[in-house]
């Protein structure tokens, strides 16, 4: 998880659980330090613990889960775990060569969704990083009729409005 993401993850959970109950695992992020660092100099007033260890395996329990830690079969018992990565894009996009945006999603926008690369358009949790249902339903109901409307003009020769207004995210 990005260290922002993290820190807003932490944030959040703030009005559910007791603030020194919240804990960052860093999975044995490289240079788990610096990343410690990193995340107490964005919210330098929140208290979470960090684990800086690495996770070997979770294990549902009867209220909680069991989080087992690198050499240590105590599991540490945590009531909520909270995995938010802040790209959730499959490998072919990049073998597509699309353009990506600062959070690491695909780059495609409103109202056309269509990518950098002409005739590749996508939609929901992969273009964003807030997601949500509603979001991935209007923004895969507008990538498809641009879809269809492209495939439209390439059949009859003619400059859909998706080639017409450029629309792309470059
Ligand atoms: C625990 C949890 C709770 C949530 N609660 C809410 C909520 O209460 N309200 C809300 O609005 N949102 C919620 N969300 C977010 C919401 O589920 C997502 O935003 C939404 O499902 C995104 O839809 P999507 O179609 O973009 O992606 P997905 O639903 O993830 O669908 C993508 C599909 O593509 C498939 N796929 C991936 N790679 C490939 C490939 N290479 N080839 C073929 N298929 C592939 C996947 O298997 C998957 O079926 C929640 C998410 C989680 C994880």
């Amino acid at each position: 998880m990005e260290t922002i993401q993290a820190v807003g993850q932490a944030k959040q959970l703030q009005y559910w659980a007791p603030e020194d109950k919240i804990t960052i695992f860093t999975n044995g992020q490289d240079g788990s330090e610096q990343y410690e660092a990193k995340l107490r100099a964005i919210a330098p007033h929140l208290p979470f613990g960090v684990e800086n260890r690495k996770i070997s395996r979770l294990e549902e329990a009867e209220k909680s889960i069991h989080v087992y830690l690198a050499d240590d079969e105590t599991p540490r018992e945590v009531g909520f775990l909270v995995y938010d990565p802040l790209t959730s894009s499959g490998s072919f996009a990049w073998q597509l060569g699309l353009n990506r945006t600062a959070t690491g999603n695909i780059a495609a926008d409103h109202p056309f969704y269509q990518t950098s690369v002409r005739g590749v358009f996508a939609a929901g949790d992969c273009i964003t990083a807030h997601r949500s249902i509603p979001h991935a339903s209007s923004s895969g109901y507008y990538a498809a009729i641009a879809a269809m409307k492209q495939l439209h003009g390439d059949l009859y020769e003619f400059q859909s409005v998706v080639d017409q207004t450029g629309y792309r995210a470059d």
